[in-house]
């Protein structure tokens, strides 16, 4: 693929935009398609620039007009990415004159805007800046979208000679040129100045536009390991080590056949998109840049180098969905590779699945919050002292209509390796305190404990978010309980500011899951907890496994010693319930006192839960 950074300025002049019943249906692009370009630019709502700006300068002098500018047409504005004689940075698409050069191919002179009827009775020129004289040059992005123009405007009547035509045109081709610099600039690795990432996704998009349908491959190449990469900046340092990437990158672009452009999409992996051919013909091109990138070389520095080098393959067709995501597939083939320490490998799917279901997973998440497929259900707390469910804690359930039912385990633990945990923690704090509220409003008083992530208590805001949600829902603090797991609260001197500040907002704080994690006493002493959740898998063998039961009653009487209340998880038998309750366990909770239930069913349950059917539980 050869790839031209320089756009032209289309030649040709009309004096009237060339089609006045032209819509932007009948231009060979979609207008969606053309934003999409026009904000992949970056340009929209960039800081002003100098080299733009002098362009507009010598637009505005040598063509004796009070304005001049380079205007982006953007869905529903024009925005000026540099402006001589206006004030405002956009105005709205509809007046503007720019909208119509766009959908023209060549030069849009209005000699006189009040006897035009396209522009009579625009704003622009009724109002403020009172146009009469407009000239513009539409500007074309590479791919031939319309970007937006370079025009002049005069608040008088006047006309262009064709030598101001061409020298308007040739500013516009200058204005081009700032155009491809400014792309370019994030578009380029630093150190081979070969094109980056961004270009390749930019290019992966661009052929797909170009040949809807075509069956193209990724190679994905990984010439060393991050380990070795850490490795060989510590024994040479940097600038031996870029000199021998800039040397790599030679070797591959030597290798790769006539016309195909090597990315740099890494920092030690490439990558390249070529039609696909029979497997053979593609594994001999993978196989010849696995062979070349492994003899040894010296580098500018006089370095011998010998690379074990990697690659992941994908072959997929061009259309949106399959292009949008041909780099992660190439990245879990380029895994793939790794693990079974093959040199290169396809494409796999059933290799990819659990890593392809979790991006699934993470990207439906936003919308099925949105669209109320989450829900609480709430597992009820019984007080072993006073034999009263005084609680429940909400436990979050996502059934999808595509994947079903997904376990929290899995959904949780997806969400918290992303900034999701956030949202979702705030969602499930409003969905709790709002069902609270509903429960009071009936005479029903619960606490409620809302499970916390490590990375929510990490969160700059979440005291605030807390505070919204319980003022929202007139929610009492001592009503609220946080859980929190022992792992996650022993991480950092800030979860534990934040849980300080917590405890003193009135909120009380269960370590969840206690006695599997850590357990480093000393730094729970610290801690403004008051409720130690043992374990379910310490809870459940205690009415069957002597030293199980030993180590239960030992942590009981520790925690009360230490001041904690004692909270059991996971009780499934009377006998467990028993043995708990004999041994001064606080409260418990479990499947054989209820499972999670629905909200509207807590009202039922504590009903029953006062007659005889668990009296056997008193
Ligand atoms: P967890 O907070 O320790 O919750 C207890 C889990 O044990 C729940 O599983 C509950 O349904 C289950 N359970 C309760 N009693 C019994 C029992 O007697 N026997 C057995 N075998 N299991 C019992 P669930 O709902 O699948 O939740 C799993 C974990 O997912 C939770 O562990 C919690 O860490 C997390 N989670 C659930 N909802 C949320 C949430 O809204 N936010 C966050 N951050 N985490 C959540
Ligand atoms: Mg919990
Ligand atoms: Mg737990």
């Amino acid at each position: 693929m050869t790839r031209s950074f320089y756009t032209q300025v289309r030649p040709g002049v009309a004096s009237v935009c060339a089609d006045p019943s032209a819509t932007l249906s009948k231009l060979p692009f979609s207008e969606q398609e053309r934003l999409f370009f026009v904000r992949s630019t970056g340009l929209l709502d960039s800081k002003a620039s100098e080299a733009f700006d002098r362009i507009t300068r010598l637009a505005s002098c040598l063509l004796q007009v009070p304005i001049a500018a380079i205007s982006i047409v953007d869905e529903s504005r024009q925005w000026f990415k540099s402006r001589v004689g206006i004030d405002v940075s956009e105005t709205a698409r509809n007046d503007s004159f720019c909208t119509c050069t766009i959908e023209s191919a060549s030069v849009l002179v209005v000699e006189d805007a009040l006897t035009d009827p396209r522009f009579a009775d625009s704003l622009l020129v009724t109002g403020d800046p009172g146009i009469r004289f407009y000239a513009g040059v539409p500007l074309h992005l590479p791919s031939g979208h319309a970007l937006g123009s370079l025009c002049v405007i005069d608040t008088q009547p006047r006309k262009l000679n064709d030598q101001e035509i061409q020298l308007l045109q040739d500013l516009a081709a200058l204005a081009m040129v700032q155009i491809d610099l400014h792309q370019m600039a994030g578009r380029i690795n630093e150190v081979t100045r070969l094109p980056n990432r961004a270009q390749l996704s930019e290019d992966l998009t661009n052929v797909c536009l170009a040949r809807p349908g075509r069956l193209d491959t990724l190679l994905l190449l990984e010439v060393m390991s991050s380990a070795q990469l850490q490795s060989a900046v510590r024994a040479v340092g940097i600038p031996p080590l870029e000199a021998a990437l800039r040397t790599i990158a030679t070797i591959l672009m030597r290798s790769l056949p006539e016309g195909v452009d090597l990315y740099h999409v890494g920092e030690t992996r490439f990558a390249a998109i070529y039609p696909a051919a029979e497997d053979r013909a593609q594994d001999d091109i993978a196989a010849t840049l696995l062979a070349k990138i492994s003899e040894p070389f010296v580098t500018d520095g006089g370095i011998t180098v010998q690379l074990e080098a990697h690659a992941g393959l994908v072959r997929y067709r061009c259309n949106q969905a399959e292009t949008e995501d041909a780099l992660r597939m190439a990245t879990s083939a380029l895994h793939q590779a790794e693990a079974e320490q093959r040199r290169w490998t396809w494409y796999s799917p059933g290799f990819d699945m659990p890593h392809k279901r979790a991006f699934a997973l993470l990207r439906a998440i936003p919308s099925s919050l949105a669209h109320g497929e989450f829900r609480l259900v709430y597992q009820p707390k019984l007080d072993l002292h006073t034999a009263r469910i005084t609680g429940v804690e909400a436990l979050a359930r996502w059934r999808h209509p595509k994947f079903g039912d997904v376990s929290p385990a899995e959904f949780v633990g997806l969400m918290e390796r992303t900034t999701l945990i956030h949202d979702f923690t705030e969602w499930v704090l409003h969905k709790a305190l709002e069902q609270q509220s509903i429960w009071r409003a009936h005479g029903i008083d619960l606490t409620v404990a809302v499970n916390v992530s490590a990375r929510n208590l990490e969160h700059p805001r979440f005291l605030q978010i807390l505070r919204n949600a319980c003022a929202l829902y007139d929610a009492p603090p001592q009503a609220l309980r946080l859980e929190c797991t022992e792992n996650s609260v022993m991480t950092g001197t800030l979860t534990a500011k934040t849980l300080t500040a917590v405890r003193a907002m009135g909120i009380s704080i269960s370590l969840d899951d206690f006695g599997v994690g850590y357990s480093n006493l000393s730094c729970l002493h610290s801690l403004p907890v008051e409720i130690l959740k043992l374990d379910q898998t310490l809870i459940k063998p205690i009415a069957t496994d002597e030293r199980a039961f030993t180590l239960i009653k030992s942590l009981i009487s520790m925690g009360h010693a230490l001041g904690y209340r004692m909270l059991a998880e996971g009780v499934e038998t009377a006998e467990v319930l028993d043995l708990l309750k004999h041994h001064g366990c606080d409260a418990a909770q479990g499947y054989y006192i209820a499972r999670p239930l629905e909200a509207d069913a807590i009202a039922e349950f504590l009903e029953v839960s006062r007659g005889p059917n668990l009296q056997g539980m008193r």
